[in-house]
């Protein structure tokens, strides 16, 4: 015998960037999808965010900002070693799983 209830379930319908706090949701012919980064970390013993978790949700542009931060450090710490690319323009893409 099956036994009926309606049932409350949570769904989500919108995500937020942690930044600038706008939709990562976009909207092509009335279909929603999510387009966003994330950026995450967990530390452990050793280091001095021990015990600390990150997780930032990020947009298109947010996650770009950082991208750019990240590689302009990159440029800075290997500026004179001339084996480095320093001109990477896929810096931190994944060749592997990237469709163009
Ligand atoms: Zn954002």
């Amino acid at each position: 015998m099956k036994v009926y209830a309606e049932k409350l379930v949570e769904t989500i319908v919108d995500k937020i960037c942690d930044v600038c706090e706008q939709s990562v949701m976009i909207e092509v012919n009335e279909h929603k999808y999510e387009e966003s980064g994330e950026l995450k970390a967990s530390f452990g013993y050793g280091s001095n965010e021990d015990g600390n978790v990150y997780h930032l949700d990020l947009c298109e542009k947010c996650f770009k900002t950082a991208i750019y931060a990240l590689r302009d450090e990159r440029r800075s710490i290997f500026m004179f070693d001339d084996n480095k690319n320093l001109r990477d323009e896929k810096f931190g893409l994944d060749l592997k799983r990237s469709v163009r």
